[in-house]
């Protein structure tokens, strides 16, 4: 997985700056719990980004921490007729990638 120190990161029009400690990109529910169960590595707090949509100040206050983003676990797990089970990081609709 995708990992990076002290970057910067915009909400989706640049209302809201980020500066996580730890910027992580899972690919899996194994990288998930890498992530979750190594504090060294990835500092608390532990916040999950999606899309960075948000209107309001929601994905961290500047404490450092480490920032996982959810882009890449979007994949369609299973679907019915009137169901469907997504990863977590799945859109409901194509959106721009930061
Ligand atoms: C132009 C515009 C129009 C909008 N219209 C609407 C609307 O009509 N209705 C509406 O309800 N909203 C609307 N919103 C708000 C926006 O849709 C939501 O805030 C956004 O979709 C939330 O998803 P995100 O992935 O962008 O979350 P982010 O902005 O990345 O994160 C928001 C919060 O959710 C948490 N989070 C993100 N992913 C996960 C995850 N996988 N698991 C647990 N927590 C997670 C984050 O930690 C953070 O606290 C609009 C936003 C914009 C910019």
């Amino acid at each position: 997985m995708d990992s990076q120190q002290d970057v910067t990161v915009k909400n989706w029009d640049g209302t809201w700056t980020y500066h996580p400690r730890v910027k992580v990109r899972p690919e899996s529910v194994e990288d998930l719990v890498e992530i979750v169960t190594d504090p060294v590595r990835f500092p608390s707090p532990v916040r999950p980004a999606g899309s960075m949509h948000s209107t309001a100040r929601m994905n961290g206050d500047d404490e450092g921490g480490t920032m996982v983003d959810m882009t890449a676990m979007n994949r369609i797990l299973h679907f019915t007729d009137d169901t469907v089970t997504v990863e977590a990081g799945a859109p409901m609709a194509t959106s721009p990638r930061r």
